[in-house]
């Protein structure tokens, strides 16, 4: 049998959790969410038709459309994927509720919604496909575009980054995450333990725009994040350019070189990180923050 007809415990092949074809650009770093989403469904034994995927506006937005075709799903307003799924999750407690959202949709406009769905603890996976640049409307800063960043028309992004990370940490988050678009050994577990977390579970996922912003200085771009990326020991990348393959341990520091040729640096958690300490998990991101390193992993889990 070719890996997509195994069936899992429920039933299901992966083939199941699909969607239809994607229309994003080649190599855009969503398609490899949408892959990894469909992966920790299927490893999860999670029937289709108990998920329910809510989305906002952008590229990122469009992705439920791309997965779990037998599932429900609602496509929302720009920036309110939470408060409708806030409302679909009062009438049926039954579903497991998957928000995916982009960057410009939760960290600008739905940034008041973000922050409220992650205080009142709305029982979610939520996912935001961040590459800090508005794909959809071809290229303006997103409010997680690095300062001094440029765009590919040239212009310097003079404001601070929005780290939605670090906000969700502060306002209670009980399982926070970030995650690598590229890394699906990192990604797929981070999935799953969001699916499964019962609580309000968020997993920040860089994932490279290939055609807006991918260029060297950027944070959010492939070379970057192959550069920085810790927690899990492998990176596989395929984009149409090139295909990348990393191996490094938990803790080391892997450089990504961008189209622009600036690196970008991910750090994936040492393995004997503690996650269940919130303060601690502050810390340790500032701490490698302000090296210029981004760190990836399960970075906080409520104990209890
Ligand atoms: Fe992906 Fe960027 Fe293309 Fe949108 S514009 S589909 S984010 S690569």
């Amino acid at each position: 049998h070719h890996p997509s007809l195994t069936r899992n415990k429920v039933g299901y092949t992966r083939r199941d959790y699909e969607g239809r074809v994607s229309t994003l650009c080649a190599g855009c770093g969503h398609d490899s969410i949408s892959a990894a989403i469909v992966e920790a469904c299927w490893e999860l034994d999670i029937e289709p038709h108990r998920v329910a995927k809510l989305s906002g506006i952008g590229c990122s937005s469009k992705t439920p459309d791309y997965f779990l075709g037998a599932s429900h799903g609602f496509n929302t307003v720009h920036g309110r994927m939470p408060s409708v799924l806030t409302g679909a999750s009062l009438a049926n407690r039954d579903l497991l509720y998957l928000g995916v959202s982009g960057d410009g949709d939760s960290a600008s406009i739905g940034l008041g919604q973000f922050a409220n769905a992650m205080r009142r603890g709305v029982c979610m996976a939520y996912i935001v496909e961040n590459n800090g640049v508005y794909g959809l409307t071809k290229g303006q800063f997103s409010a997680t575009a690095d300062r001094g960043s440029k765009s590919k028309k040239g212009v310097v992004n003079s404001d601070s980054p929005v780290d939605l990370v670090a906000l969700a940490l502060q306002l209670g988050a009980t399982y926070v995450a970030r995650s690598f678009s590229g890394d699906k050994a990192q990604l797929v577990p981070l999935i799953k333990g969001a699916m499964s977390h019962g609580g309000a579970a968020f997993v920040d996922v860089i994932s490279p725009c290939v055609t807006f912003n991918n260029h060297a200085g950027s944070t959010k771009s492939y070379d970057y994040i192959r550069q920085h990326n810790d927690a899990v020991s492998r990176i596989d990348f395929i984009t149409p350019r090139s295909e990348i393959t990393t191996e490094y341990a938990p803790g080391e520091l892997v450089e990504v070189r961008q189209h622009d040729g600036s690196l970008l640096r991910l750090r994936k958690l040492h393995s004997d990180y503690n996650p269940t300490d919130r303060n601690a998990a502050m810390n340790y991101m500032q701490t490698h923050q302000a090296r210029g390193e981004v760190v990836t992993g399960l970075l906080y889990v409520d104990p209890l």
